[in-house]
């Protein structure tokens, strides 16, 4: 019987040791025999001579969460070789939502996620899981519960602790989340209702994680002065409660001064607990600019913040806390300054304030810069992006070069979106390991692919090995580069020679083919 697809000579990477020239047989959606010059019969050759073969690659923080339904081929992702995706991040998700308030969670998601389908027909995770996968991704999205999520579904989003019935409840629905297939559990600890819940609560609701074996992915409470003080909050939850943590997008917003602090801590901690970290290889964050706004603002909802920002006195209270800050507050807008907080996508009538950073925009409308932010949050209806360049590109690549790191892109899909969305993947390999050696680049494909598959207990991928799903990435080594920038960001990457998703070509000679067979992942 012959192969469906055989790939011959390529330089193969299986997964965290060093490569070898080998033929690689495919059969179905599995990688069916490896070895080299293995003489058999394929229905379909491919002569890979100087070419690359990498496990596909995995996207540990991705808002893929409602784009499939835009556009099932996610083409950013699958142009840089993504073939999975862990979706629901910073503890925000489209389920569960209550019935009656799943237009003021979309309102919130939009900035990050997309709005999704015109109405959404879903309650609960397990609903949700199953719109999302009749979408046919072209990737595999393996969901997280967010807890944020659940947290709005079940109280509300109130700034206050939950009762006990109320946090039994959480727990009830965090269970179905990974009932439905999840495999972490997110916290966004600057979103609201996350940015609500105070230590006790955070062990409490990790205990279900410990149940699957599933890690946390947290945003942490402060990325920025006080980042040592909310990594150490979360390595605390992680120790009380005997959960996995995996710290989402490491980073220090200014500060530079604390990088090595926070390494060493995160150091220390691993001699103790299970603890890894995802990192997109860039000197700017992008999230909604409302991330800009003091927590008790936002609290209620996007209609509540929105009649705050429209009272004059409360205004007036939110610009003062802005300027002076909040203990323990992350405040963005003072860490980083206007002239590097740049607009990525607003919706219209503002739409033409994209690409400008907001000290531009004040100067252009002749008002403060902080006016100029809640100005266009109102005529928005918040649905704002920004780009926030925080920290230098010595301090990105120090980062990178820990050993407990993974990478995840972030990638936040728009019109001019963060160039992470198109480039993270080539950056890493291709920059960082295989242009300038910053890490071996077999240690990379580990990171992309293996590492980041055991994380996930996604035990059918990761590595080229017979049995396994034939998620794969072939690349010109020579070639394969990130090409998007701030300004171009919505180039993909050059160097991509085909990429598989369980066996069939999804990417191939600089186009997607059509084929969308990745799937939802739902514990199979
Ligand atoms: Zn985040």
């Amino acid at each position: 019987m012959p192969y469906d697809l055989l790939i011959k000579g390529a330089l193969v990477y299986p997964g965290e040791e060093p490569p070898r020239v080998i033929d690689v047989a495919i059969e179905g959606d599995r990688i069916a025999a490896l070895g080299p010059d293995l003489g058999v019969e394929a229905a379909e050759v491919v002569h890979a001579d100087g070419l690359m073969l990498c496990p596909g690659f995995i996207d540990l923080h991705a808002h893929s969460a409602l784009e499939p339904f835009r556009d099932p081929l996610l083409i950013p992702k699958i142009a840089q070789g993504f073939t999975t995706e862990l979706i629901n991040p910073d503890g925000l998700a489209p389920a569960p939502v209550d019935r009656a308030r799943w237009q003021a969670r979309r309102a919130y998601l939009q900035p990050l996620e997309g709005p999704g389908p015109e109405t959404w027909p879903w309650s609960s995770i397990d609903e949700y899981l199953q719109a999302l996968a009749a979408t046919r991704p072209a990737t595999t999205l393996v969901p997280s519960v967010g807890h944020g999520s659940v947290r709005e579904y079940v109280m509300g989003s109130e700034q206050r602790a939950p009762t006990a019935q109320e946090l039994e409840a959480m727990r009830r629905e965090i269970r179905a989340g990974f009932d439905a297939g999840a495999r972490s559990l997110s916290f966004g600890l600057i979103y609201v209702p996350g940015a609500f819940a105070d230590t006790a609560e955070l062990i409490e609701v990790a205990k279900e994680a410990v149940r699957f074996g599933a890690p946390l992915a947290v945003h942490v409470r402060n990325e920025s002065d006080l980042v040592l003080q909310a990594v150490g909050e979360m390595i605390e939850v992680a120790r009380r409660s005997g959960a996995p943590l995996h710290l989402s997008h490491l980073k220090v917003i200014g500060h530079a001064h604390l990088v090595e602090p926070l390494l060493e801590l995160i150091d220390r901690a691993s001699r103790e607990i299970d603890i890894t970290f995802d990192q997109y290889p860039y000197g700017a964050g992008s999230t909604m600019l409302s991330a800009l706004l003091p927590p008790w603002s936002l609290a209620g909802g996007p209609s509540t913040t929105l009649a705050r920002l429209a009272d004059t006195a409360t205004r007036a209270q939110i610009a003062r806390d802005v300027r002076r800050g909040l203990p323990g507050w992350e405040n963005i807008f003072a860490a980083v300054g206007p002239a590097a907080i740049v607009i990525s996508h607003a919706a219209p009538p503002r739409s033409d304030v994209i690409g400008k950073s907001l000290a531009q925009i004040a100067e252009e409308r002749e008002i403060d810069p902080l006016e100029a932010a809640l100005e266009l949050l109102c005529d928005t209806s918040l649905d704002v992006t920004m780009i926030d360049h925080y920290a230098s590109e010595e301090v990105v690549r120090q980062i990178f070069c820990h050993p407990l790191h993974l990478i995840g892109s972030d990638g936040i899909f728009g019109e001019h979106p963060h160039p992470r969305l198109y480039g993270t993947a080539a950056r890493v390999l291709g920059r960082y390991a295989l242009r300038e050696g910053l890490i071996p680049v077999e240690e990379a494909i580990a990171r992309l692919a293996t590492r980041a598959a055991r994380r996930l207990g996604l035990t059918d991928r990761g590595r080229i090995e017979t049995g396994l799903r034939a998620d794969l990435v072939l690349l010109d080594p020579a070639r394969f580069i990130d090409t998007a920038t701030y300004e171009e960001p919505r180039r993909t990457p050059d160097g991509v020679v085909g990429v598989l998703v369980a066996g069939r070509a999804v990417w191939r000679d600089g186009a997607p083919t059509g084929e969308r067979p990745g799937g939802v992942w739902s514990g199979w």
